[in-house]
């Protein structure tokens, strides 16, 4: 298996090369997602002779890549996306970063990339972050978004096993997902394309999933819709909102109050705040907690029925998105929020998963999710 002979990464081995030229940092009202990046970069490269090289910090920069290179042609990377926060007290903190390092290894896996030791990485990006720890804004809603990324570095049109490969990191100082609260958005549900299905990759962070999205996007903007609702199946399973993972808490058939999210079939990504939002909502024992399969079927009954209490988006960019109406089959089912509070923009669960994951991100509330730098 790629990556498990040959050197394994060594954080001990973290060679550092600073910037002579560090950059002026970007006014925190002024940040766009993924637009300003920090001065270093973490990089590590891996051949199939010799195993992981020394890991180095150097300023970011380009990448010189041959036209050839394998990762142009054959979407041949995978990639991560977590946060860092700063706290109260000013220290830095990164959420559940193991489970990011596990999900990087199984996308790593899917394309025969090398893996890596998940433990080894953390205290290497821990390294970057305190060289670039200047770039890690302060406030409510504020993070540094971390983007690892794995490519096959190889120069070849041969559609093979990679003998290279670069895993690097580049960090994103950004501001909140919703500058004034909530905004619950439109979905579009897709009936056409399919983001993912049994046996496919849906399941693995691949920028192969990513780049088919853009269209779909685009036609449900123009339609008037924030974001797209993939499903699958002649009764529309739904499987994602966007790049999120999807939730519904509703009354079902049976009379319950659930919240409900599709189960890791292979189809869908096993996204850090579902499993934190799961985890949280078990331990409240308030109501069902649910994976299971769930279709637009099913959600637009319940809506006409008055049985739709709340649906949203859950990632780490935005860590809920509120939904309030879904397009479907020429109609648009509304979904209530909070029938408490007919101005609201995110029902009573929502708004609680996202006070308590904030509070742990930020480290209000004390929690092994949360990891000191
Ligand atoms: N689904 C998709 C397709 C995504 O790209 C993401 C973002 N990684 C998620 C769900 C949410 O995952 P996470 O909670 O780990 O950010």
């Amino acid at each position: 298996r790629p990556g498990a002979s040959g050197a394994g990464i060594q954080a001990a081995a973290l060679q550092t090369l600073l910037t002579s030229s560090p950059k002026p940092l970007v006014p925190k009202e002024d940040l766009v997602f993924g637009h300003t990046f920090t001065d270093h970069m973490l990089a590590v490269e891996w051949t199939a002779r010799d195993g992981w090289h020394r890991p180095q910090i150097k300023p970011y920069g380009p990448l010189q890549l041959d036209p050839s290179c394998s990762v142009f042609h054959y979407a041949f990377e995978c990639f991560e996306g977590l946060k860092a926060y700063r706290d109260a007290q000013g220290k830095i903190r990164l959420f559940r970063p193991d489970m990011n390092m596990a999900r990087m290894n199984d996308s790593a896996a899917r394309l025969y990339l090398p893996q890596f030791d998940g433990a080894e990485m953390i205290e290497c990006i821990k390294e970057l972050l305190r060289v670039d720890q200047r770039w890690v804004p302060d406030g409510r809603g504020y993070s540094l978004y971390l983007r690892p990324t794995l490519i096959a570095t190889e120069n070849t049109l041969g559609v093979h096993r990679a003998n290279s490969a670069l895993l690097y990191v580049i960090m994103s100082p950004c501001g909140p997902y919703f500058r004034t609260g909530f905004k619950a958005v439109s979905l579009y549900c897709d009936e056409t394309n399919v983001r993912a299905w049994p046996g496919g990759v849906g399941n693995r962070k691949l920028g192969a999933n990513y780049a088919p999205s853009i269209g779909p996007q685009a036609e449900a903007e123009s339609k008037g819709y924030q974001q797209v609702l993939w499903t699958i199946g002649k009764d529309h399973e739904l499987m994602e909102v966007g790049t999120m993972n999807m939730f519904v808490y509703w009354r079902n058939e049976q009379g319950e109050l659930e919240l409900v999210t599709p189960p890791l079939d292979g189809t869908i990504l096993p996204g850090v705040t579902r499993a934190s939002i799961l985890e949280l909502a078990r331990g409240w024992g308030q109501f069902k907690v649910s994976e299971r399969t769930i279709s637009m079927t099913q959600v637009a009954k319940a809506s006409n029925e008055g049985r739709l209490l709340e649906m949203f988006g859950a990632g780490t960019a935005c860590v809920v998105t509120p939904v309030r109406c879904v397009h479907f089959r020429g109609t648009d089912y509304r979904v209530p929020l909070d029938p408490a509070n007919p101005d609201s923009q995110a029902g009573p669960v929502t708004a609680r998963i996202y006070e308590t994951l904030l509070a742990i991100q930020y480290g209000d509330t004390p929690s092994k999710w949360s990891i000191l730098q």
